[in-house]
């Protein structure tokens, strides 16, 4: 590590470039005094928390109303002068005045995308300047482990891997097992925006049935070597307590899904389950919680939010006992933290995770690794945007040589290792 030199910010830059979907997004650059550069890239999420960091975004005919010009200028006219001269190494500093100059309390005035791209840029500026990976400048000289993978939407968990590398190993051969599973019975149509398989199921549970044979046909025991998690994004398909079920064309209430959701923790090597009620029916969640927590890892996406004050009266009531980790629904690196922090405090586990929406940023990987998250779902094992990601880990645990500690099973909940 080189001592500091002058990280006093020189520049900022930013520009439009165009995210997994094909649709416009923000790349923020930082320039130090010492010529240091850092690049953050704000990712895109299809489904949104009500209370996340809202994206600054044109409206209009052009490009689907998703362009960021406003929000550019609002970086280069706003954010640049509020920056320049300003050290690097203040993080948090810095992150208070991009909260200030806001001045919003969802971030709509900027856009919490323009705030994520240019707190990372920031972030990764420092740590340049300091000659450091990410990853290490975030943990400082505390231990580090690479965090267990979790790859969605319909997921798995290699619970029996005992190193990131057989992880990815193991991952690999459960989904083109999954793939030739589908395309055997004439069910694969392709591959959706996180990279998974995007097949035909009559029911749900034909796609968990489905799951269970692939991990058992790549050679792995289901639930022990390989286990299933769940994003049930609730909010997606339920608001007031009603739950539509498309693929079933069914109805339910929060107890007639906390039923079926019940139904297959009994009957499926289930582990992990995220926002499995909505972000409106905390209620629900926390019967959920009282039902399934002690056996289950129990995320919130959609009902946290990535925010610290949610998270905290989340643990208060209490409901769920894992909290998914997403820097653009906070918009800030020190929010993101804070609500890391609120998390752990609650005795939580904790999942880094990506967007639908990404590009060929990795840092998450880093922050998975150098805040020690112990999980990062960064979405299925097919598309660049994601390979990055967990490509990024392998070089991490590369550098870290034998002292590289594989978070494993210990990152679940204790109950439920
Ligand atoms: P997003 O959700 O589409 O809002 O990014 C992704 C997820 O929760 O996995
Ligand atoms: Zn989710």
């Amino acid at each position: 590590m080189s001592p500091p030199t002058d990280t006093r910010i020189r520049e900022t830059r930013a520009r439009r470039i165009w995210d997994s979907r094909g649709r416009p997004t923000l790349e923020v650059e930082i320039v130090l005094a010492d010529g240091s550069l850092g690049r953050g890239i704000a990712p895109a999420g299809a489904s949104r928390g009500s209370r996340e960091a809202i994206e600054r975004r044109d409206g209009g005919p052009r490009l689907g109303g998703l362009d960021v010009s406003e929000a550019l200028a609002g970086i280069r006219a706003e954010i640049g002068p509020l920056l320049a001269g300003r050290d690097a190494l203040d993080q948090a500093g810095i992150d208070a005045a991009l909260i200030a100059l806001d001045g919003t309390p969802l971030k709509s005035r900027l856009g919490g995308n323009a705030l994520v791209a240019t707190s990372l840029a920031v972030l990764h500026a420092a740590a340049a300047a300091r000659g450091l990976p990410l990853w290490r400048h975030l943990a400082g000289e505390g231990p580090v482990s690479l965090p267990l993978p979790d790859i969605q939407d319909f997921m798995v968990m290699p619970l029996g891997a005992t190193s990131f590398d057989q992880a990815m190993a193991m991952t690999a051969e459960v989904y083109a097992a999954a793939g030739a599973l589908m395309a055997a019975t004439g069910r694969r149509q392709g591959v959706a925006d996180e990279g998974g398989w995007w097949p035909v199921f009559q029911t749900n549970e034909e796609a968990l049935g489905l799951l269970v044979r692939a991990i058992e046909s790549a050679g792995l025991r289901p639930g022990t070597d390989m286990a299933l998690s769940l994003d049930i994004a609730a909010s997606e398909f339920g608001r007031e307590g009603r739950y539509r079920l498309g693929l079933e064309s069914r109805e339910l209430d929060t107890a007639g899904l906390i039923a079926l959701l019940g139904d297959w923790l009994k009957a499926y090597p289930i582990v992990s389950i995220e926002d499995p009620l909505a972000e409106d029916d905390p209620a629900g969640m926390a019967e959920f919680t009282r039902l399934h927590g002690q056996r289950v890892q129990i995320i919130g996406d959609d009902f946290l939010v990535t925010s610290a004050a949610r998270i905290a009266q989340a643990a208060a009531l209490p409901a769920c006992n894992c909290a998914l980790i997403k820097p653009n629904q906070a918009g800030t690196v020190t929010e993101t933290r804070a609500a890391l922090e609120a998390a752990r405090h609650a005795g939580w586990s904790t999942v880094i995770s990506a967007r639908s929406g990404e590009t060929e940023d990795v840092a998450i990987a880093h922050l998975a690794v150098g805040w020690n998250a112990g999980q990062l779902k960064v979405g299925s094992f097919a598309r660049s945007e994601r390979m990055a990601k967990w490509n990024e880990c392998l070089r991490i645990a590369e550098a870290l040589g034998p002292a590289a500690r594989f978070a494993g099973r210990d990152a679940l909940p204790p109950s439920h290792r």
